[in-house]
């Protein structure tokens, strides 16, 4: 309420000058008094605290000259602020009816109200106040991140693509992200339909719009795979490793498939060898001990781990290490203890997430391509450190 108040001063002070330079003309009078009734109660309703009606008369007596219009919008943040959607709505419509106002305060008055409608949930109206300035200098790229955001809600992935051409002029990373992922959508439902030629056609597009988009890369690998076409679905792999480290350990699983369907064993460890060396992470070491036990035998694959979780602990490690202690046990006892250890951080590990976004620091147990919480794409990877990766 206080705030409200001390936003109105501002307004008030408009409302003198306006009453001021008026002052001259004997015909207004009646207009004036009118206006000065409405202004005042308008206030005395913001003073019993009913505001609904207090804005309805300050609308009203201060018909929005521009020297008010900052307070005007700055009103209406406030409520939006608060939560109080449906006043700040009925500020920023009074302020898109003013016909008079430049049109960078019109185009503003539009945004905002988009906006509004946008928290609001009412997605179409939203939109038809972002498409209207798609055109503007000043409110274009933020109406275009909005109408992205409008179909990414409303999942509707061939609406957000028909704004290509808009998005590749705007050269913005975001949006040219966004865009691929909403490729990749339309390629996931032409892979469920198994249509090879339509998803390898989407997925190229998307790679066009973003060359980082790993997204891009591990559904091309599904199709290839899918298809046994092993080489292509092995070249996918490795580009998810080039582009994006931190999501590589969810697909080395796939990867091994791919290389021994190829009958290149050697090779995938040869490239597991080179993850490990450069990232340290986890899911390589645990792979690339199956190797070395392979190779060299249990002794030094033991070594090998000992000295990798010296050097860089990590849980999942040491229940591989208890794992391998199991293997090579001879006594009952001994066995017994350590698959009990082994159970315990087993469970632990479970009760942890397996996924955080990077943007926001949400935690999930499950893996989605766009962030429940912040919405952002692509964000969503496995959690790096002691209890993870
Ligand atoms: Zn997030």
């Amino acid at each position: 309420m206080l705030e409200l108040l001390f936003l109105l001063l501002p307004v008030a002070m408009g409302y003198g000058w306006f009453m001021g330079r008026n002052s001259v003309k004997q015909n207004d009078h009646s207009a004036k008094q009118a206006l000065s009734i409405k202004y005042s109660t308008g206030l005395n309703y913001l003073l019993s605290n009913q505001q609904d009606k207090a804005i309805d008369y300050l609308l009203e007596a201060l018909k929005v000259e521009d020297d008010t219009v900052e307070a005007h919008f700055a009103m209406a943040n406030l409520f939006r602020r608060r939560g109080e959607l449906d006043r700040a709505l009925k500020v920023h419509e009074h302020l898109v009816r003013q016909k008079h106002l430049p049109a960078k305060d019109k185009q503003q008055a539009a945004y905002e109200l988009g906006k509004d409608f946008f928290s609001a949930g009412l997605y179409d109206r939203a939109e038809n106040m972002f498409e209207k300035l798609l055109k503007s200098k000043h409110y274009g790229l933020k109406s275009l991140d909005y109408l992205m955001r409008i179909y990414q809600s409303t999942k509707d992935w061939s609406k957000g693509v028909s704004h290509k051409k808009a998005i590749v002029k705007t050269k913005d990373k975001k949006l040219l992200h966004n865009l691929a992922n909403f490729y990749c959508e339309l390629a996931t439902s032409a892979l469920e339909q198994d249509n090879f030629i339509e998803v390898i056609e989407l997925l190229e597009l998307a790679l066009t719009y973003d060359a980082n988009s790993c997204r891009a890369n591990w559904l091309l690998a599904q199709i290839y795979e899918k298809h046994q076409q092993y080489n292509e679905a092995c070249r996918c792999y490795q580009d998810i490793y080039h582009q994006d480290k931190e999501f590589f350990p969810d697909v080395i699983d796939q990867m091994q498939n791919c290389y021994h369907q190829l009958d290149a064993d050697d090779e995938y460890f040869q490239f597991i060898k080179k993850v490990y060396d450069e990232t340290a992470g986890s899911s390589a070491l645990i792979k690339y001990l199956s190797h070395i036990e392979a190779k060299f035998g249990k002794a030094k694959a033991k070594e090998f781990i000992l000295l990798a979780l010296k050097k860089r602990p990590t849980i999942k490690g040491f229940k591989h290490f208890i794992k391998m202690q199991m293997l090579n046990s001879t006594e009952k006892d001994n066995t017994e203890n350590l698959d009990m250890i082994k159970e315990l951080i087993a469970a632990y590990l479970n009760l942890k997430p397996r996924y955080s976004c990077r943007t926001c620091g949400f935690n999930s147990s499950k893996h989605y391509w766009a962030c429940p919480s912040c919405h952002d794409w692509e964000q969503l990877k496995p959690v790096r450190g002691l209890e993870g990766e």
